[in-house]
C-alpha cells in the first residue's frame, strides 16, 4: 500500500507529494511543527497538540491555514488512509512559497502550505526499549533563544542526536552554558531524587512546552508524588536515583546512562516504569 500525505487540500500518494522550491520552510526554516502520538487509531493529546501549534504559528505570525475542525478532520484522514493503527502523525505548516526574500511576503501574495503524514511505529519495539533504557549523550545547547516555539529549524538537534548515535547513545541531552541541562534533543529531560521527587526544568523560552511533559505534570499531581519545576546539572543528574525523557514519539522513556556514566542502579527505575504505565489513562484519548 503507498503511503499517502496530505498537501494543501489533496490527498495524495508520496510519490506525487510534493511542495514549491520556494516554500519559505525550506528556504528560511520559516515553519513549525506538531507530532502526535497515534495509539490503537486514536490521537493522544490532540487538544494540547493542537493548542501549541497554534500558539507556535501566533508567534511567528503565520496566519491558520484551516479552522480547528477542518485540520481535526484531516488529521483523522490521514491517520485512516495510512491505516496506521500505532505511530505518529505529523503536521508542518510554513509561510508558503513566495520569491527568496527575507521580509515576509504580503499577505495577500502568500498562503500557508500545510503537510500532513502519518506512520506506523511499533509498540512492542517501544515497549521492550522502555524496559531496556536508552543512554544519553550530552552536548553543548547551540540552540537560539526562543526554544519554546516548535519550529522545524532542527538542525542543532539532529547534529547533536548524531553525535549521540555515534557514542552509542539514543538521545542528547543539551547543556547550557552554565552547566544546566536545558532538554533533550527531542524531548523533554527529567530525573528523580534520592528523596523520591520527581524535577524537570521549568518552562521558560528554552525549552519547547512538552505536551507529554504537561500530562505527566497530571499525572505527578494525580498519584500524589513531589514535582519540582527547576534545572539541574549532569553531575546531579548522575547522582539521581532516576532519569528519564518524556515525548510524543518516546512518551515516558527511562535514561540509565549519561556520557558512559550509569544513572542509579543502571536500569529503568521504579517511579519511572509506573508513570510509564500510568500515562495514556491520563491523556485526552481522541477517535481518529
Ligand atoms: N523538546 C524538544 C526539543 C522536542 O523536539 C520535543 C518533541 N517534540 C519535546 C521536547 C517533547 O515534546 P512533546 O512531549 O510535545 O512531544
Amino acid at each position: 500500500m503507498s503511503r499517502i500525505a496530505y498537501v494543501n487540500g489533496r490527498y495524495v500518494p508520496y510519490a506525487q507529494a510534493a511542495v514549491h522550491v520556494e516554500d519559505r520552510g525550506f528556504q528560511f526554516a520559516d515553519s513549525i511543527y506538531e507530532v502526535v502520538e497515534v495509539r490503537d487509531g486514536a490521537l493522544v493529546d490532540e487538544p494540547r497538540h493542537l493548542a501549541r501549534l497554534e500558539r507556535s504559528l501566533a508567534e511567528l505570525r503565520i496566519p491558520r491555514p484551516m479552522s480547528e475542525g477542518a485540520l481535526r478532520h484531516v488529521m483523522g484522514e490521514v491517520v485512516r488512509r495510512n491505516r496506521v493503527r500505532n505511530g505518529l502523525l505529523y503536521i508542518q505548516v510554513s509561510r508558503g512559497a513566495a520569491p527568496r526574500e527575507f521580509y515576509f511576503p504580503d499577505a495577500s501574495e502568500v498562503e500557508p502550505t500545510i503537510v500532513c503524514l502519518a506512520r506506523p511505529q511499533s509498540r512492542a519495539a517501544l515497549e521492550a526499549r522502555s524496559l531496556a533504557g536508552i543512554a544519553v549523550k550530552t552536548v553543548p545547547d547551540i540552540r537560539w533563544q526562543r526554544c519554546d516555539i516548535k519550529t522545524v529549524m532542527l538542525l542543532p538537534a539532529c547534529l547533536a542526536k548524531e553525535a549521540a548515535r555515534e557514542e552509542g547513545a539514543r538521545e542528547a541531552w543539551f547543556v547550557a552554558a552554565d552547566g544546566l541541562v536545558t532538554e533533550g534533543a527531542s524531548s523533554n529531560a527529567w530525573i528523580v531524587s534520592r528523596e523520591g521527587a520527581v524535577i524537570t526544568r521549568q518552562l521558560a523560552r528554552d525549552i519547547l512546552p512538552g505536551v507529554t511533559r504537561a500530562t505527566l505534570i497530571d499525572v505527578l499531581k494525580q498519584e500524589g508524588l513531589t514535582l519540582q519545576e527547576r534545572p539541574f546539572t549532569v553531575e546531579e543528574a548522575l547522582g539521581a536515583k532516576e532519569a528519564f525523557i518524556t515525548s510524543a514519539t518516546q512518551i515516558v522513556m527511562p535514561v540509565v546512562r549519561i556520557d558512559g556514566r550509569m544513572v542509579g542502579d543502571g536500569k529503568p527505575g521504579a517511579t519511572t516504569l509506573f508513570l510509564r504505565s500510568k500515562f495514556h489513562q491520563f491523556a485526552t484519548i481522541s477517535s481518529a
